[in-house]
């Protein structure tokens, strides 16, 4: 194996026509990890998201997956490499059923990465195997993010990237949805988390970033996050 992590963004501008969002963003996800990148809304970590995932193009700087400069490939190539964006939306398929919405996510290892099985997503997710014949959209919010996930884990994905995946559930929802990821995480997926809740990430992240105005302005593992005041203060409105 070698030493270089699995993920890395080097001194990447980014943004959305003549609008800069990300400014000079540099962070690193080793394997195995889940790395979160948290910061209030705005903050540009969507953005982030879509520039890993090949949505939008840096202006400058690198995005580099296992070693392969992976900057200007578009969002398919991406997902070829073995990288999936689990977006805040979800974006299922509401009028197929739970099974359908993982067959359809199922490619046939094309990508030459090990993939779930649609059977084997459904004996992982309890709630999804009670509800395999049901459509998508009688899912509750939490079950769709599972659904949303479980499709990710059937394209062959082992990089996870997680769009804010506890917004708008319940509180005990969001336990649930903490649950699989550290499940997850467990089976050998690398995830990278993006929250606003900074509660979600000091809970399961080994490592956090927190993003300002596009700009990362700390870095630092869960323990030394959650004695830092002033950034959970200042970047984070949490005191
Ligand atoms: P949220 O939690 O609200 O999703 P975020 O941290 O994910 O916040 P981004 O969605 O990355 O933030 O947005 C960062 C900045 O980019 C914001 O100022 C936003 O208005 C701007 N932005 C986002 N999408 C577009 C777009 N399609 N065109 C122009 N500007 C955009």
């Amino acid at each position: 194996m070698s030493d270089e992590p699995l993920l890395s963004v080097d001194r990447v501008d980014a943004g959305y026509g003549e609008t800069q969002v990300l400014r000079d963003l540099s962070l690193s996800v080793e394997e195995g990890e889940i790395v979160s990148l948290v910061g209030r809304n705005g903050a540009g970590k969507t953005t982030t998201l879509r520039t890993i995932m090949g949505i939008l193009t840096p202006s400058s700087g690198q995005v580099t997956y296992r070693g392969e400069d992976v900057s200007m490939l578009d969002a398919t190539t991406t997902a070829q490499r073995g990288v999936a964006l689990v977006p805040e939306e979800r974006r299922i398929f509401p009028e197929l059923s739970v099974r359908e919405n993982l067959e359809l996510a199922d490619h046939g290892g094309a990508s030459g990465v090990d993939s779930l099985s649609v059977e084997a997503a459904l004996d992982t997710f309890e709630n999804l195997q009670a509800r395999a014949g049901n459509p998508g959209s009688s899912l509750s919010g939490g079950e769709q993010q599972m659904l949303a996930i479980a499709r990710a884990l059937v394209g062959g994905a082992d990089l996870v990237l997680l769009d804010e995946p506890t917004e708008g559930l319940a509180p005990y929802i969001v336990q649930d949805v903490m649950d699989i990821v550290a499940d997850l995480n467990e089976r050998g997926i690398t995830v990278l988390l993006v929250e606003q809740n900074v509660h979600v990430c000091l809970e399961l992240a080994d490592r956090n970033y927190v993003i300002n105005q596009g700009e990362i302005v700390y870095e630092g593992t869960s323990d030394d996050l959650r004695e830092s005041e002033e950034v959970l203060d200042r970047y984070l409105g949490v005191t």
